[in-house]
């Protein structure tokens, strides 16, 4: 069996804590490596040699930093297939879907070559007489990123590339589940020319977490992961006076109006909703049709769509819709939260319960579920399911429907299916989630933008990746000053107006 370790100045590190997490194959059910877990002195050890390399590091100037993220560019594309085929192995999601894991993460490392220009100052000449102002961001420091197991490229190259651009060193705390791909994406930064201890890579759970939390030396930590977490991240980590931004769980709405195009609704939704086998902050749990003739226009669709998703492993191609969970336990919780619908009398329409797959028994597989007439105080309503199980509400008009999203604790993401402009508009304006989707049913916005929730979905300032990625890893420091020196005007000791 594999022996992972932790990626500490430039090179792998074996854990010294004696304490280890598996790391499985989901698709076979078997443990395939064991991941250190990094004590307390481990992770101050790291982060003070990081402290260290931080120096040089944030004295190079932007230009050169860019370099590195423009050769991490080239490097991660040479190793796609190597990383993606990794990366399915320990998360289970399908080559393809991996693929787009490591691209989506990729492309906010291709925005981050632009860091020069995002890291500017301002600058006002003759603010006073022989008085100039300017302003410049300036690194933090040693900044954290604690990532979750559903996108092991992507939110880890999220966290890295701007807070590294930004001229930070970074401890990487990476999900245990799948701690593989970010341990090789460490290396691919240091073939591209990052200096050694820049990027730590801390493997561990809780007690890494909170031996970066009570770090004096870490100034900002940036987390994505369940809310509960988010949460206690959040709180932890203003007491020691980081800065926070803690990304968390979704229950994400999709309202289809009468008017929309039913085809294009059922395809939507079935890909949303079960794509990466429900495992995506932003994957859509909540149908919400407008009218009972939509609702049955749209189960009518529905239904055969999702008897028909392939699941499986993997290895066995491109036609695999999904792929198992990430653990047994993720798939006892999931057909847990099953039972309680049924329980609470939604009707189960598609039944993926006695799922099974030939050969692959000890998997952690879960088949496809659709629940209709669920009503909003029912468990699968109101928890994050985060597994292939799609929830229809129906509601009588559209402000119902717009309510139900707005009362629900989580406000990550959205979408609306429709063909009138009106009621498009209106959705986006009013509805009090984080990323819109009109006719689109997974809104990511692209690197450029930013990314995250509101409500119970984000807490802290500040969004992940675009310009707020590079205000949130970097201080502003405003200087006045005046040339010549020679100008004299005596003791002031009242602020007055500069003129
Ligand atoms: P998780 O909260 O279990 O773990 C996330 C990170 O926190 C991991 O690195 C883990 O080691 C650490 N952690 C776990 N328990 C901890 C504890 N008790 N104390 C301190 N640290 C702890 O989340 P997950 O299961 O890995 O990921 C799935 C969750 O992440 C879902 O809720 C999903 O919606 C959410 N997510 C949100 C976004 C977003 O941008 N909003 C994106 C992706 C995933």
């Amino acid at each position: 069996m594999e022996e992972l370790s932790h990626w500490i100045d430039g090179a792998r590190v074996a854990g010294k804590s004696g304490r280890f997490a598996d790391v499985y194959n989901p698709a076979i059910g078997e443990v395939q490596a064991r991941v250190p877990l990094a004590s307390k002195d481990e992770m101050d050890d790291a982060v003070a040699r990081a402290a260290k390399a931080q120096r040089a590091w944030g004295a190079t100037n932007p230009q050169k930093r860019a370099r590195v993220m423009m050769e991490a560019v080239r490097l991660i594309n040479r190793d796609m297939d190597k990383l993606a085929e990794k990366l399915s192995s320990e998360h289970g999601k399908t080559f393809v879907d991996a693929k787009g894991d490591v691209q989506r993460g990729l492309e906010v490392i291709e925005f981050c070559i632009g860091a020069p220009h995002l890291l500017k100052g301002e600058f006002t000449d003759s603010a006073g007489p022989g008085i100039d102002m300017y302003s410049m961001r300036q690194p933090l420091g040693v900044v954290a990123g604690i990532t979750p197991f559903n996108f092991p490229a992507m939110i880890p190259l999220w966290k890295m590339g701007p807070a590294l651009a930004g001229g930070n060193a970074m401890i990487l705390k990476p999900s245990e589940r799948d701690p593989s791909v970010p341990l090789m994406l460490a290396e691919i930064f240091q073939e591209a020319g990052l200096p050694d201890g820049v990027l730590q890579v801390v493997n561990g759970d809780k007690d890494a977490v909170d031996a970066i939390l009570d770090s004096p030396v870490i100034q900002a930590v940036g987390f994505v992961g369940s809310t509960p977490i988010a949460h206690y991240i959040y709180h932890r980590a203003a007491e020691t006076g980081k800065r926070a931004q803690c990304f968390g769980g979704a229950k994400n709405h999709m309202i289809i109006m009468p008017d929309a195009d039913m085809d294009q609704a059922a395809d939507a939704l079935v890909g949303a909703g079960y794509g990466a086998a429900g495992e995506r902050c932003m994957a859509i749990s909540v149908a919400v049709p407008v009218g009972e003739g939509t609702a049955e226009a749209l189960r009518e669709r529905l239904v055969p769509k999702i008897e028909a998703l392939k699941v499986g492993p993997y290895t066995a191609g491109d036609d695999v819709d999904y792929g198992p969970v990430v653990t047994q336990a993720a798939k006892e919780n999931i057909l847990r939260l099953v039972e309680s619908g049924v329980a609470q009398g939604a009707e189960l329409v598609v039944d993926g319960r006695g799922f099974k797959l030939q050969g692959y028994e000890n998997g952690f597989f879960v088949g496809p579920h659709l629940f209709d007439h669920v009503k909003p105080e029912m468990d699968i309503y109101r928890t994050e399911i985060f597994g292939p199980v799609l929830s229809m509400v129906r509601a009588a008009s559209y402000e119902e429907a717009i309510g139900l999203a707005m009362d629900h604790e989580y406000g990550n993401g959205t979408a609306i299916f429709t063909r009138d402009g009106d009621a498009a508009r209106d959705f986006a304006h009013r509805i009090n989630i984080g990323m819109v989707g009109i006719n689109v049913p997974i809104p990511v916005p692209l690197a450029y933008h930013t990314f995250g929730g509101w409500k119970k979905s984000g807490f802290g300032d500040l969004n992940q990746h675009g310009p707020d990625a590079f205000k949130f890893y970097t201080r502003t420091k405003t200087v006045t000053s005046r040339w010549p020196s020679g100008i004299k005007e005596g003791a002031a000791f009242n602020f007055k107006a500069m003129d």
